[in-house]
């Protein structure tokens, strides 16, 4: 997607080798406007899925998830990083999310009420790097026993394991932008799913 990729050059700051801060737009402060079209984007993507959820994880997976869920006119539903103390223990799905820049475990959950069976769930997140996060994700919607019809992506740092992980597990992956790399301070793309 030619905008997120101009505001990617333009806004975001390359932080180190392999991470990029895009605090100004879309992890901090966010860009409406910019949501929406990425939102658009990916409704175009996957309109023909029959889509019944879209799934994604806290915090900075909200914003975008919700202008997806808007349009398809289905539930969004996003996973939490802390277990609410009005949950009881058999009343949610659990996974495990592996931080590789953290070096630390957490778990997701997501209450038994909002996933099902008969779901055909998307999944919307504003990275993938490794890959983790949509994993621990997929991990809830086989748990609920829901079918996972694909993943849609803001930007996806392509030289990171992530995208060939979920490709060997027949996942369709939809990224908005995909950065070959980032040294030097300097972002370079791969074409993106949407321009394909
Ligand atoms: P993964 O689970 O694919 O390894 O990492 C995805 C998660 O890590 C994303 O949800 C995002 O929160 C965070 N993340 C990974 N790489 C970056 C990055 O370069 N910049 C930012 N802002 N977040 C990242």
């Amino acid at each position: 997607m030619k905008l997120l990729e101009q505001m990617v050059v333009n806004d975001g700051k390359v932080y180190s080798n392999n991470v990029l801060k895009v605090d100004s737009f879309i992890n901090h402060q966010i860009d409406p406007k910019l949501m929406l079209e990425m939102a658009k984007t990916f409704y175009e993507q996957f309109k023909n899925d029959n889509i019944t959820k879209i799934l994604t994880i806290e915090a900075s997976g909200i914003a975008p998830a919700i202008l997806v869920a808007n349009l398809f006119n289905v539930p969004m539903v996003f996973a939490k990083k802390s277990v609410p103390s009005t949950l009881t223990r058999d009343s949610f799905y659990e996974a495990q999310v592996y931080s590789y820049t953290k070096n630390v475990t957490n778990n997701i959950i997501v209450s038994k009420d909002f996933l099902n069976k008969e779901d055909k769930v998307l999944i919307i997140d504003d990275f993938l790097a490794n890959g983790q996060a949509v994993l621990g994700l997929s991990d809830l919607i086989d748990k609920a026993g829901a079918s996972l019809a694909g993943v849609g992506i803001l930007i996806e740092k392509s030289f990171q394991d992530g995208r060939k992980i979920l490709e060997e597990k027949n996942i369709r992956v939809c990224s908005l932008c995909r950065i070959a790399s980032l040294e030097d301070g300097k972002v370079k793309f791969n074409k993106a799913d949407d321009e394909l």
